[in-house]
């Protein structure tokens, strides 16, 4: 028993390297030094771009007036556009009874269907019109609710890169990638997907995302895979299950 769920972890184990806050303002000579390191070691990230963002706290980062050309190049190298929001404003609060129990503020969590469907559409169209393959989504601030996947589902999005386990699983239709840790962390076992703020990086960040990925380069995986890895059978619930009890656990004694 012990050795076929090692066997069956040891097949759904690596990392996917989820960018957040890509926009046409952000911290650019971070996004170039990480994009040089990604390309050294063949690393095929998942970006999470906002395709119309009006967040003011990115406005303090320079403009980049070439930025869908940019978006274009990464799409043609194999990296995965992800949506991130619209607009990467929030206009509720979740009092913690989003879908993840996160809290917080949020762009989607509690509006009702026709305004989550209309910013998920004119987001979807905004990559369109620019010639961008979406298949995925992740809400600002992890927040969502159940009317946010049936919107989803009705736009074709199947995929949300967020979730609790340590196994891609499917529930309300929709395709989940767990992400657990604010900090880059890599799990003996287990597919995870990373979430990296680069426009909040401090002085030495850099070099400790860059060691990071040195030494685990060989367990970075690109989005592809992890779509491979989704699995809904019993033992896949129960270890998700035991992780996201574990994670709620640890937070509530932080
Ligand atoms: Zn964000």
């Amino acid at each position: 028993m012990i050795n076929s769920i090692k066997n069956f972890l040891n097949q759904r184990t690596g990392l996917l390297i989820r960018i957040d806050d890509v926009a046409e303002n952000m911290n650019w000579s971070l996004m170039d030094k990480c994009e040089a390191l990604f390309d050294q070691y063949n690393i095929k990230p998942l970006l999470g771009v906002i395709p119309l963002n009006a967040d003011k706290a990115l406005y303090a980062y320079e403009k980049n007036n070439n930025f869908w050309n940019k978006v274009r190049e990464w799409q043609k190298k194999g990296w995965e556009i992800s949506m991130h929001g619209l607009s990467h404003v929030y206009d509720m609060d979740t009092n913690k009874k989003d879908y993840f129990n996160y809290g917080g503020r949020s762009e989607f969590f509690g509006h009702d269907y026709q305004i989550q469907f209309s910013r998920i559409k004119k987001g979807l169209e905004k990559f369109k019109e620019e010639k961008i393959n979406i298949r995925s989504f992740f809400a600002p601030n992890h927040t969502y609710d159940k009317t946010t996947f049936v919107a989803l589902n009705e736009l074709g999005v199947k995929h949300v890169i967020d979730g609790y386990g340590l196994i891609p699983y499917t529930e309300n239709n929709i395709n989940f990638f767990p992400q657990l840790f604010y900090k880059e962390i890599m799990l003996p076992f287990g597919a995870q997907s990373t979430q990296v703020h680069l426009n909040y990086w401090e002085k030495g960040d850099y070099n400790n995302f860059k060691n990071f990925i040195l030494k685990n380069n060989n367990k970075i995986i690109n989005f592809d895979k992890c779509i491979e890895m989704i699995n809904n059978n019993f033992l896949s619930k129960v270890i998700n299950f035991s992780t996201e009890v574990a994670i709620k656990g640890i937070r509530i004694f932080r």
